[in-house]
Parts: structure tokens; sequence; C-alpha cells
């Protein structure tokens, strides 16, 4: 079954530091690689949102992601990604994820940052990503740490409801 649970905030596999990953050509590698695929495919026809999910959240605890930017960006998946360098600029936003869906949290990211990963042959590849795509990268490389946007929270009052979210019109903000 390539389509996989997404675990719920409050599992300890999402604040577990996951492992590097070195058998790039292997076949746990190869269907990991592919059920994250599915799974966000499939989170994002039934939910209409969501550009990317990190392996921790279909419970394994490894250091890959899927990431697919819409329309025409990058898509595909990054292994053991690492961030290179960071602006000093940063921006505020409202941060969501699908192991919770309903939660909006509000926290800083780089504007910009300069990534290196393996491609699925284990090769070092670089990109340099802003705005959407940099916070994106950020939210889903943080998972492969443990960390979730509920540990990035500015402060007590940087929580809001999706319902809530939309009635503010924050969506296009
Ligand atoms: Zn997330």
């Amino acid at each position: 079954m390539p389509v996989k649970r997404i675990l719920q905030l409050g599992d300890p596999i999402l604040w577990q530091v996951c492992d590097l990953i070195s058998d790039f050509d292997s076949d746990r590698t190869r269907s990991l690689i592919e059920d994250l695929d599915h799974t966000l495919a499939d989170f994002r026809k039934r939910n209409g949102f969501g550009r990317g999910i990190a392996a921790p959240q279909i419970g394994i605890a490894r250091r890959a992601i899927f990431v697919r930017m819409h329309p025409g960006g990058f898509a595909g998946p990054m292994i053991n990604p690492w961030i290179v360098r960071e602006s000093e600029e940063r921006i505020e936003m409202w941060d969501d994820c699908f192991s919770f869906p309903n939660l909006l949290v509000r926290l800083t990211r780089a504007k910009e940052i300069l990534v290196e990963y393996h491609d699925v042959d284990g090769a070092v590849q670089s990109l340099s990503a802003q705005g959407d795509f940099a916070e994106l990268l950020q939210h889903e490389i943080d998972h492969l740490d443990g960390i979730l946007s509920t540990d990035r929270a500015i402060d007590s009052q940087s929580f809001m409801t999706r319902e809530e979210w939309i009635r503010q019109g924050l969506e296009s903000k």
C-alpha cells in the first residue's frame, strides 16, 4: 500500500531525530520515496493543499522528504537535505503541517536558503530557494530533526485554528 497514514501531533516519532540514509540503491529507500510521493499526492487530492512531506510523518525516522511545488516548481525527493546557508533576513508567517492540519502556527523562517541533498543515486545536489519554497524546505528539514512548527511558535498567542485563520482571511497574507 503506497499511501500511508500520516502521524498526528502527539506521536513520539515526530519528535525523533531521524537517521541519515546511506543505502540509496536499496528496496527499502526506493519504497520509502515512493510512499512519500503517493502519500503527498493523496493528501493534496483530499485536502486541496500540501506541497511537502517528511519521512517521519509516515512513521519512518530516516532523512528523506518529498516536495512538489505547484505549478511547475521543484518536484521530487531529497535525501539527507541540509541547510548550508541561510539569509539573515527572515519572514514571519503562518505555518501549517499535515500532522496537525487544523492548527496554524505563527513563526519566522529565513527568507532565502542554500540547501544540499542527495538525489536517488546518492549524488550531492544543491539548490537555492526563497519565499514559499524556502519556507517549505525549512519546515520539512525541521521534521528530520524532530522539530515541529509548534516548537518554533513566536509566543503563546501564535496559534490559530484553520477555521479561524480562514475566517480572518489570512490565507492570502
Ligand atoms: Zn509538517
